[in-house]
Protein backbone atom coordinates (compact mmCIF):
# COMPACT_ATOMS: atom_id res chain seq x y z
CA UNK A 1 0.00 0.00 0.00
CA UNK A 2 1.61 3.28 -0.78
CA UNK A 3 1.21 5.61 1.98
CA UNK A 4 0.88 8.44 0.10
CA UNK A 5 -2.80 8.88 -0.27
CA UNK A 6 -3.52 8.87 3.39
CA UNK A 7 -3.08 12.33 4.17
CA UNK A 8 -6.05 14.03 6.41
CA UNK A 9 -4.25 16.04 8.48
CA UNK A 10 -4.48 19.47 10.50
CA UNK A 11 -2.02 22.34 9.94
CA UNK A 12 -0.95 25.25 12.07
CA UNK A 13 1.32 28.18 11.93
CA UNK A 14 1.94 31.35 13.84
CA UNK A 15 3.91 34.28 13.12
CA UNK A 16 5.16 37.06 15.46
CA UNK A 17 4.72 35.81 19.00
CA UNK A 18 7.21 35.37 22.29
CA UNK A 19 5.48 31.83 22.44
CA UNK A 20 5.03 30.61 18.93
CA UNK A 21 5.47 27.50 19.43
CA UNK A 22 3.79 26.46 22.41
CA UNK A 23 0.91 28.25 20.73
CA UNK A 24 1.58 25.87 17.59
CA UNK A 25 1.96 22.68 20.55
CA UNK A 26 -1.74 23.77 21.50
CA UNK A 27 -2.94 24.46 18.11
CA UNK A 28 -2.17 20.91 17.45
CA UNK A 29 -3.49 19.27 20.55
CA UNK A 30 -6.77 20.94 19.13
CA UNK A 31 -6.24 19.18 15.94
CA UNK A 32 -5.67 15.68 17.13
CA UNK A 33 -8.68 14.54 15.54
CA UNK A 34 -7.50 15.23 12.01
CA UNK A 35 -4.25 12.92 12.45
CA UNK A 36 -2.96 10.64 15.15
CA UNK A 37 0.26 9.42 13.35
CA UNK A 38 2.72 11.92 13.73
CA UNK A 39 3.15 15.52 14.88
CA UNK A 40 5.51 18.21 13.74
CA UNK A 41 6.89 21.29 14.71
CA UNK A 42 9.55 23.82 13.38
CA UNK A 43 10.19 27.09 14.90
CA UNK A 44 12.29 29.81 13.30
CA UNK A 45 14.92 31.57 15.50
CA UNK A 46 16.06 35.02 13.13
CA UNK A 47 16.19 32.12 10.37
CA UNK A 48 17.29 29.34 12.32
CA UNK A 49 15.06 26.48 12.04
CA UNK A 50 14.09 24.23 14.83
CA UNK A 51 12.95 21.03 14.05
CA UNK A 52 11.00 18.50 16.20
CA UNK A 53 8.94 15.85 15.06
CA UNK A 54 7.46 12.25 16.14
CA UNK A 55 5.54 8.86 15.57
CA UNK A 56 2.04 9.19 17.74
CA UNK A 57 0.18 11.34 19.50
CA UNK A 58 0.93 15.27 20.37
CA UNK A 59 0.98 14.47 23.92
CA UNK A 60 3.22 11.64 23.21
CA UNK A 61 5.74 13.51 20.88
CA UNK A 62 6.16 16.42 22.90
CA UNK A 63 7.52 17.41 26.53
CA UNK A 64 9.10 20.36 28.45
CA UNK A 65 12.40 19.50 27.11
CA UNK A 66 11.64 19.53 23.08
CA UNK A 67 9.18 22.67 22.85
CA UNK A 68 12.07 24.80 25.10
CA UNK A 69 14.36 23.88 22.21
CA UNK A 70 11.40 25.38 19.93
CA UNK A 71 12.47 28.75 20.17
CA UNK A 72 11.65 31.58 17.74
CA UNK A 73 8.91 34.11 16.84
CA UNK A 74 7.66 31.96 14.18
CA UNK A 75 6.60 28.51 13.93
CA UNK A 76 4.48 26.01 12.19
CA UNK A 77 3.12 22.03 12.87
CA UNK A 78 1.62 19.17 11.55
CA UNK A 79 -0.57 16.34 12.63
CA UNK A 80 -0.98 13.96 10.41
CA UNK A 81 -3.15 10.53 9.68
CA UNK A 82 -1.72 7.54 7.97
CA UNK A 83 -4.55 4.91 8.69
CA UNK A 84 -2.49 1.94 6.52
CA UNK A 85 0.74 1.68 4.74
CA UNK A 86 4.22 2.07 6.33
CA UNK A 87 4.02 4.59 8.98
CA UNK A 88 6.99 6.40 8.83
CA UNK A 89 8.94 9.07 10.16
CA UNK A 90 10.60 10.49 6.90
CA UNK A 91 6.36 11.10 5.88
CA UNK A 92 5.98 12.64 8.95
CA UNK A 93 5.98 16.77 8.93
CA UNK A 94 6.32 20.19 8.59
CA UNK A 95 9.64 19.12 5.84
CA UNK A 96 12.19 21.49 6.26
CA UNK A 97 14.33 21.74 3.41
CA UNK A 98 17.19 24.10 2.29
CA UNK A 99 16.71 25.48 -0.96
CA UNK A 100 18.89 28.38 -2.70
CA UNK A 101 17.17 31.25 -1.14
CA UNK A 102 18.02 29.62 2.95
CA UNK A 103 15.49 27.12 5.05
CA UNK A 104 11.92 26.18 4.28
CA UNK A 105 9.54 24.50 5.81
CA UNK A 106 5.99 23.23 4.79
CA UNK A 107 2.75 21.51 6.43
CA UNK A 108 0.08 20.42 4.13
CA UNK A 109 -3.54 19.33 4.35
CA UNK A 110 -4.68 17.54 1.23
CA UNK A 111 -3.66 15.19 -1.89
CA UNK A 112 -2.05 16.16 -4.71
CA UNK A 113 -3.38 14.10 -7.89
CA UNK A 114 -0.72 14.91 -9.96
CA UNK A 115 1.85 13.92 -7.30
CA UNK A 116 3.51 10.57 -9.19
CA UNK A 117 3.78 12.75 -12.56
CA UNK A 118 5.81 15.54 -11.23
CA UNK A 119 7.74 13.33 -8.81
CA UNK A 120 8.84 10.79 -11.60
CA UNK A 121 9.83 14.07 -13.84
CA UNK A 122 11.90 15.62 -11.05
CA UNK A 123 13.37 12.20 -10.00
CA UNK A 124 14.71 12.15 -13.96
CA UNK A 125 16.00 14.77 -13.85
CA UNK A 126 18.12 14.38 -10.43
CA UNK A 127 16.15 15.37 -7.65
CA UNK A 128 16.54 13.43 -4.86
CA UNK A 129 13.80 12.65 -2.19
CA UNK A 130 13.39 12.38 1.52
CA UNK A 131 9.93 10.98 1.72
CA UNK A 132 7.37 9.51 -0.27
CA UNK A 133 4.51 11.81 0.90
CA UNK A 134 2.70 14.06 -1.99
CA UNK A 135 4.37 16.94 -0.13
CA UNK A 136 7.78 17.15 -0.54
CA UNK A 137 7.02 17.76 -4.54
CA UNK A 138 5.85 21.41 -3.58
CA UNK A 139 9.16 21.94 -1.83
CA UNK A 140 11.27 20.78 -5.02
CA UNK A 141 8.91 22.89 -7.18
CA UNK A 142 9.67 25.97 -4.69
CA UNK A 143 13.22 25.21 -4.86
CA UNK A 144 13.61 24.73 -8.65
CA UNK A 145 11.40 27.19 -10.27
CA UNK A 146 13.26 29.59 -12.17
CA UNK A 147 11.18 32.95 -10.46
CA UNK A 148 13.17 35.52 -8.54
CA UNK A 149 10.72 36.67 -6.45
CA UNK A 150 9.55 34.02 -3.66
CA UNK A 151 5.95 34.84 -3.52
CA UNK A 152 6.54 34.02 -7.64
CA UNK A 153 8.33 30.66 -6.73
CA UNK A 154 5.57 29.97 -4.37
CA UNK A 155 2.64 30.84 -7.29
CA UNK A 156 5.03 28.90 -9.91
CA UNK A 157 4.82 25.57 -8.11
CA UNK A 158 1.41 25.81 -6.44
CA UNK A 159 -0.15 26.36 -10.23
CA UNK A 160 1.79 22.71 -11.53
CA UNK A 161 -0.28 20.85 -8.98
CA UNK A 162 -3.21 19.83 -9.40
CA UNK A 163 -5.43 18.76 -5.90
CA UNK A 164 -6.32 19.63 -2.53
CA UNK A 165 -4.02 21.72 -0.55
CA UNK A 166 -4.47 23.32 2.39
CA UNK A 167 -0.74 24.71 3.61
CA UNK A 168 1.01 26.60 5.59
CA UNK A 169 4.84 27.77 4.42
CA UNK A 170 7.62 28.86 6.59
CA UNK A 171 10.84 31.16 5.18
CA UNK A 172 13.33 33.18 7.27
CA UNK A 173 11.32 35.98 7.74
CA UNK A 174 7.99 35.62 6.24
CA UNK A 175 5.26 32.96 6.34
CA UNK A 176 2.82 31.62 3.91
CA UNK A 177 -0.94 29.86 4.29
CA UNK A 178 -2.95 29.29 0.95
CA UNK A 179 -5.64 27.55 -0.73
CA UNK A 180 -6.09 25.63 -3.65
CA UNK A 181 -8.60 27.41 -5.92
CA UNK A 182 -11.50 24.98 -4.94
CA UNK A 183 -10.86 24.93 -1.53
CA UNK A 184 -11.00 21.23 -0.62
CA UNK A 185 -9.72 21.67 2.52
CA UNK A 186 -10.35 24.36 5.28
CA UNK A 187 -8.11 26.85 6.80
CA UNK A 188 -8.70 29.62 8.56
CA UNK A 189 -7.08 33.18 10.01
CA UNK A 190 -6.83 34.96 13.77
CA UNK A 191 -5.09 36.87 15.41
CA UNK A 192 -3.04 37.19 18.94
CA UNK A 193 -2.37 39.92 20.80
CA UNK A 194 -0.94 41.33 17.05
CA UNK A 195 0.63 37.70 15.87
CA UNK A 196 -1.23 36.39 13.08
CA UNK A 197 -2.63 32.31 13.35
CA UNK A 198 -3.43 29.93 10.81
CA UNK A 199 -4.70 26.83 11.32
CA UNK A 200 -6.91 23.68 9.73
CA UNK A 201 -10.14 24.55 11.63
CA UNK A 202 -11.76 27.44 14.08
CA UNK A 203 -11.58 25.47 17.32
CA UNK A 204 -7.71 26.21 17.33
CA UNK A 205 -8.49 29.79 17.41
CA UNK A 206 -10.66 29.28 20.86
CA UNK A 207 -8.27 27.28 22.40
CA UNK A 208 -5.19 29.83 21.95
CA UNK A 209 -7.82 32.55 22.70
CA UNK A 210 -6.91 34.30 19.22
CA UNK A 211 -9.39 36.41 17.80
CA UNK A 212 -11.10 34.51 14.87
CA UNK A 213 -10.78 36.70 11.80
CA UNK A 214 -12.12 34.68 8.86
CA UNK A 215 -11.79 31.68 6.61
CA UNK A 216 -8.81 32.15 4.06
CA UNK A 217 -10.38 31.78 0.54
CA UNK A 218 -9.99 29.03 -2.14
CA UNK A 219 -7.61 30.15 -4.37
CA UNK A 220 -5.86 32.89 -1.64
CA UNK A 221 -2.43 33.27 -1.08
CA UNK A 222 -1.53 34.85 2.12
CA UNK A 223 1.75 36.53 2.85
CA UNK A 224 2.82 37.53 6.45
CA UNK A 225 5.92 39.45 7.37
CA UNK A 226 6.83 42.41 9.71
CA UNK A 227 5.50 44.85 7.66
CA UNK A 228 1.93 43.10 7.94
CA UNK A 229 -0.42 40.45 5.92
CA UNK A 230 -0.77 40.56 2.50
CA UNK A 231 -3.18 39.07 0.39
CA UNK A 232 -3.06 37.45 -3.38
CA UNK A 233 -5.54 35.55 -5.67
CA UNK A 234 -2.63 34.29 -7.92
CA UNK A 235 -4.42 31.38 -8.78
CA UNK A 236 -6.99 30.32 -11.77
CA UNK A 237 -10.48 30.70 -10.24
CA UNK A 238 -12.48 27.58 -9.97
CA UNK A 239 -15.42 26.67 -8.20
CA UNK A 240 -15.33 26.37 -4.71
CA UNK A 241 -15.69 22.86 -3.81
CA UNK A 242 -15.32 22.51 -0.37
CA UNK A 243 -15.26 18.46 0.92
CA UNK A 244 -18.79 17.68 2.33
CA UNK A 245 -17.83 14.85 4.80
CA UNK A 246 -15.62 17.52 6.91
CA UNK A 247 -19.02 18.63 7.95
CA UNK A 248 -20.51 15.41 8.31
CA UNK A 249 -17.59 13.76 10.15
CA UNK A 250 -14.41 14.68 10.00
CA UNK A 251 -14.04 18.26 11.91
CA UNK A 252 -14.86 19.42 15.02
CA UNK A 253 -18.27 20.30 15.45
CA UNK A 254 -17.06 22.67 17.79
CA UNK A 255 -15.33 24.37 14.45
CA UNK A 256 -16.97 27.07 11.54
CA UNK A 257 -16.02 25.99 8.44
CA UNK A 258 -17.26 26.61 4.87
CA UNK A 259 -19.36 29.10 5.68
CA UNK A 260 -21.22 27.03 8.43
CA UNK A 261 -21.26 26.23 11.75
CA UNK A 262 -20.44 22.03 12.11
CA UNK A 263 -22.54 21.59 14.97
CA UNK A 264 -25.70 23.39 13.62
CA UNK A 265 -24.85 21.35 9.67
CA UNK A 266 -24.75 18.01 11.72
CA UNK A 267 -27.73 18.25 13.83
CA UNK A 268 -29.57 19.44 10.68
CA UNK A 269 -28.52 16.35 8.73
CA UNK A 270 -30.05 14.12 11.58
CA UNK A 271 -33.46 16.15 11.72
CA UNK A 272 -33.38 16.02 7.49
CA UNK A 273 -32.78 12.37 7.82
CA UNK A 274 -35.72 11.96 10.82
CA UNK A 275 -38.12 13.48 7.89
CA UNK A 276 -36.82 11.26 4.85
CA UNK A 277 -37.03 8.00 7.02
CA UNK A 278 -39.36 7.89 10.32
CA UNK A 279 -39.50 5.01 12.43
CA UNK A 280 -41.72 3.96 15.19
CA UNK A 281 -39.21 3.28 18.04
CA UNK A 282 -39.04 3.93 21.49
CA UNK A 283 -34.92 5.33 22.20
CA UNK A 284 -32.74 7.00 19.32
CA UNK A 285 -29.18 6.22 20.38
CA UNK A 286 -26.02 7.74 18.63
CA UNK A 287 -22.96 5.89 17.96
CA UNK A 288 -20.60 8.16 19.80
CA UNK A 289 -18.90 10.45 19.06
CA UNK A 290 -19.87 10.71 15.63
CA UNK A 291 -23.14 10.01 15.84
CA UNK A 292 -24.38 12.11 18.43
CA UNK A 293 -25.05 15.58 16.69
CA UNK A 294 -27.56 13.88 13.93
CA UNK A 295 -28.68 11.62 16.91
CA UNK A 296 -29.69 15.12 18.99
CA UNK A 297 -31.05 16.61 15.20
CA UNK A 298 -32.99 12.79 14.71
CA UNK A 299 -34.51 12.91 18.44
CA UNK A 300 -35.90 16.38 18.21
CA UNK A 301 -37.43 15.80 14.69
CA UNK A 302 -39.24 12.32 15.42
CA UNK A 303 -39.93 13.41 19.18
CA UNK A 304 -38.50 10.12 20.25
CA UNK A 305 -36.24 10.33 23.34
CA UNK A 306 -32.68 10.69 22.67
CA UNK A 307 -30.17 8.61 25.48
CA UNK A 308 -26.83 7.83 25.23
CA UNK A 309 -27.38 3.40 25.21
CA UNK A 310 -23.67 3.06 23.56
CA UNK A 311 -20.61 4.49 25.96
CA UNK A 312 -17.44 5.11 24.26
CA UNK A 313 -14.28 4.34 25.40
CA UNK A 314 -12.12 7.51 25.28
CA UNK A 315 -8.37 5.87 24.96
CA UNK A 316 -8.62 3.77 22.59
CA UNK A 317 -8.00 4.93 18.71
CA UNK A 318 -10.63 4.94 16.04
CA UNK A 319 -11.46 1.37 15.04
CA UNK A 320 -10.55 2.44 11.57
CA UNK A 321 -6.94 3.27 12.14
CA UNK A 322 -6.14 -0.33 12.70
CA UNK A 323 -4.88 -2.25 9.35
CA UNK A 324 -5.98 -6.01 9.74
CA UNK A 325 -9.65 -6.80 9.97
CA UNK A 326 -9.21 -9.07 12.68
CA UNK A 327 -7.31 -6.26 15.01
CA UNK A 328 -10.04 -3.82 13.75
CA UNK A 329 -13.17 -6.44 14.54
CA UNK A 330 -11.99 -6.38 17.96
CA UNK A 331 -11.52 -2.78 18.33
CA UNK A 332 -14.94 -1.91 17.63
CA UNK A 333 -15.53 -4.11 21.13
CA UNK A 334 -12.96 -2.39 23.03
CA UNK A 335 -14.06 1.44 21.90
CA UNK A 336 -17.51 0.92 22.67
CA UNK A 337 -20.38 -1.23 25.04
CA UNK A 338 -23.99 -1.10 25.33
CA UNK A 339 -25.94 0.03 28.24
CA UNK A 340 -27.83 -3.01 28.79
CA UNK A 341 -30.04 -0.66 31.65
CA UNK A 342 -31.28 1.87 28.49
CA UNK A 343 -31.73 -0.92 25.49
CA UNK A 344 -33.69 -3.97 27.51
CA UNK A 345 -36.74 -4.45 25.83
CA UNK A 346 -36.66 -0.95 23.44
CA UNK A 347 -37.03 -0.63 19.68
CA UNK A 348 -34.08 1.03 18.57
CA UNK A 349 -33.16 3.33 16.24
CA UNK A 350 -29.28 4.03 16.04
CA UNK A 351 -27.65 6.83 14.53
CA UNK A 352 -23.91 7.06 12.51
CA UNK A 353 -22.81 9.21 10.07
CA UNK A 354 -21.39 7.03 7.86
CA UNK A 355 -20.78 3.67 7.13
CA UNK A 356 -17.64 2.45 5.37
CA UNK A 357 -16.63 -1.23 5.61
CA UNK A 358 -19.57 -1.97 7.64
CA UNK A 359 -17.65 -3.37 10.40
CA UNK A 360 -18.58 -0.89 13.79
CA UNK A 361 -22.10 -1.17 12.70
CA UNK A 362 -22.42 -5.01 12.39
CA UNK A 363 -21.27 -5.26 15.78
CA UNK A 364 -22.97 -2.45 17.63
CA UNK A 365 -26.01 -4.32 16.15
CA UNK A 366 -25.08 -7.27 17.89
CA UNK A 367 -24.07 -5.59 20.96
CA UNK A 368 -27.51 -3.87 20.99
CA UNK A 369 -29.36 -7.40 20.54
CA UNK A 370 -27.24 -9.04 23.28
CA UNK A 371 -28.32 -6.59 25.74
CA UNK A 372 -32.22 -6.96 24.95
CA UNK A 373 -33.29 -4.42 22.26
CA UNK A 374 -36.26 -5.85 20.51
CA UNK A 375 -35.71 -4.00 17.06
CA UNK A 376 -31.93 -2.34 15.79
CA UNK A 377 -33.21 0.49 13.01
CA UNK A 378 -29.85 1.80 11.32
CA UNK A 379 -30.20 5.25 9.87
CA UNK A 380 -27.00 7.22 8.95
CA UNK A 381 -26.71 10.78 7.99
CA UNK A 382 -24.78 10.84 4.87
CA UNK A 383 -25.41 9.22 1.63
CA UNK A 384 -23.55 5.72 0.86
CA UNK A 385 -20.01 5.95 1.03
CA UNK A 386 -19.30 4.27 -2.47
CA UNK A 387 -16.68 6.40 -4.38
CA UNK A 388 -12.75 6.44 -3.18
CA UNK A 389 -11.14 9.95 -1.98
CA UNK A 390 -8.11 11.23 -3.71
CA UNK A 391 -8.27 14.85 -2.02
CA UNK A 392 -7.67 14.10 1.14
CA UNK A 393 -10.00 11.90 3.59
CA UNK A 394 -8.88 8.70 4.22
CA UNK A 395 -10.95 6.13 2.68
CA UNK A 396 -10.27 2.76 1.56
CA UNK A 397 -10.27 1.07 -1.58
CA UNK A 398 -14.04 0.76 -3.84
CA UNK A 399 -13.53 -2.77 -3.44
CA UNK A 400 -13.57 -2.57 0.48
CA UNK A 401 -16.39 -0.02 0.32
CA UNK A 402 -19.53 -1.98 1.49
CA UNK A 403 -21.95 0.57 -0.32
CA UNK A 404 -19.93 0.17 -3.42
CA UNK A 405 -20.10 -3.56 -3.81
CA UNK A 406 -23.53 -4.59 -1.20
CA UNK A 407 -26.97 -3.59 -2.30
CA UNK A 408 -28.79 -1.34 0.15
CA UNK A 409 -30.56 -5.36 0.94
CA UNK A 410 -27.65 -6.64 1.22
CA UNK A 411 -25.95 -4.27 3.45
CA UNK A 412 -28.89 -4.47 6.20
CA UNK A 413 -28.54 -8.35 6.01
CA UNK A 414 -25.20 -7.89 6.56
CA UNK A 415 -25.34 -5.79 9.71
CA UNK A 416 -28.32 -7.32 10.67
CA UNK A 417 -30.06 -4.75 11.24
CA UNK A 418 -34.35 -4.82 11.10
CA UNK A 419 -34.19 -1.66 8.88
CA UNK A 420 -31.28 0.20 7.30
CA UNK A 421 -31.70 4.28 5.33
CA UNK A 422 -28.70 5.69 4.37
CA UNK A 423 -29.82 10.31 3.84
CA UNK A 424 -30.04 11.12 -0.20
CA UNK A 425 -27.91 12.95 -1.34
CA UNK A 426 -30.60 15.40 -2.56
CA UNK A 427 -32.33 15.13 1.03
CA UNK A 428 -28.55 16.02 2.66
CA UNK A 429 -27.86 19.00 0.27
CA UNK A 430 -30.93 21.08 1.12
CA UNK A 431 -29.00 22.10 4.33
CA UNK A 432 -26.97 23.82 1.91
CA UNK A 433 -29.31 25.75 0.31
CA UNK A 434 -28.26 27.41 -2.79
CA UNK A 435 -24.70 26.96 -1.44
CA UNK A 436 -25.63 23.22 -2.16
CA UNK A 437 -22.68 23.25 -5.69
CA UNK A 438 -20.09 24.61 -3.61
CA UNK A 439 -19.55 21.13 -1.96
CA UNK A 440 -17.38 18.28 -3.25
CA UNK A 441 -19.74 15.04 -3.12
CA UNK A 442 -17.17 12.76 -4.81
CA UNK A 443 -17.24 9.99 -2.07
CA UNK A 444 -21.26 9.48 -2.82
CA UNK A 445 -21.57 10.35 -6.16
CA UNK A 446 -17.97 10.00 -8.15
CA UNK A 447 -17.60 13.40 -9.44
CA UNK A 448 -14.57 13.96 -9.16
CA UNK A 449 -14.14 17.77 -9.43
CA UNK A 450 -10.16 17.75 -9.92
CA UNK A 451 -10.27 16.36 -13.95
CA UNK A 452 -7.02 14.60 -14.50
CA UNK A 453 -5.03 14.40 -17.89
CA UNK A 454 -6.59 10.99 -18.73
CA UNK A 455 -9.19 10.90 -15.94
CA UNK A 456 -9.81 6.82 -16.68
CA UNK A 457 -6.26 5.85 -16.90
CA UNK A 458 -6.24 8.29 -14.22
CA UNK A 459 -8.67 6.67 -12.13
CA UNK A 460 -7.20 3.14 -12.45
CA UNK A 461 -4.03 4.01 -11.41
CA UNK A 462 -5.40 5.69 -8.57
CA UNK A 463 -7.28 2.22 -7.41
CA UNK A 464 -4.60 0.00 -8.59
CA UNK A 465 -1.98 2.52 -5.99
CA UNK A 466 -4.90 1.94 -3.11
CA UNK A 467 -4.37 -1.55 -3.24
CA UNK A 468 -0.59 -1.98 -3.48
P1 LIG B 1 -16.77 0.85 9.31
O1 LIG B 1 -16.75 0.01 10.53
O2 LIG B 1 -15.59 0.55 8.41
O3 LIG B 1 -18.07 0.81 8.57
O4 LIG B 1 -16.53 2.36 9.77
C1 LIG B 1 -17.62 3.17 10.14
C2 LIG B 1 -17.21 4.13 11.19
O5 LIG B 1 -16.02 4.81 10.82
C3 LIG B 1 -18.28 5.18 11.42
O6 LIG B 1 -18.56 5.24 12.81
C4 LIG B 1 -17.68 6.47 10.91
O7 LIG B 1 -17.98 7.55 11.76
C5 LIG B 1 -16.21 6.21 10.92
N1 LIG B 1 -15.52 6.83 9.76
C6 LIG B 1 -16.04 7.22 8.60
N2 LIG B 1 -15.10 7.71 7.77
C7 LIG B 1 -13.94 7.63 8.43
C8 LIG B 1 -12.60 8.02 8.13
N3 LIG B 1 -12.27 8.55 6.96
N4 LIG B 1 -11.65 7.80 9.07
C9 LIG B 1 -11.97 7.23 10.24
N5 LIG B 1 -13.22 6.85 10.59
C10 LIG B 1 -14.20 7.05 9.70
Amino acid sequence: MDDKFHDECGVVGVFGHPEAANLVYLGLYALQHRGQESAGIVSNENGIMHHEIGMGLVADVFNTERLGRLKGLSAIGHNRYSTEGISEIKNAQPCLSQYSGGSLALAHNGNLVNAKEIRDELVSAGSIFQSTNDSEVIVHLIAQSKKVNFLDRVTDALSQIQGAFSLVLMRNDSLYAVRDPYGFRPLCLGKLDGAYVVASESCVMDLIEAEYLREIEPGELLEIDDKGIRSYFPFEKKPPKFCVFEHIYFARPDSYQFGGDVYSIRKQMGKCLAQESPVDADLVVPVPDSGVLSAIGYSEESGIPFEMGLIRNHYVGRTFIEPQSQIRHFGVKIKLNAVRKVIEGKRVVIIDDSIVRGTTSRKIVKMLREVGALEVHVRISSPPTQHPCFYGIDTPTKEELIASKKTLEDTRKYITADTLHYLTLDKMMEVYKERKDHFCKACFDGNYPVTFQDEDEKQMDLFAAKEE
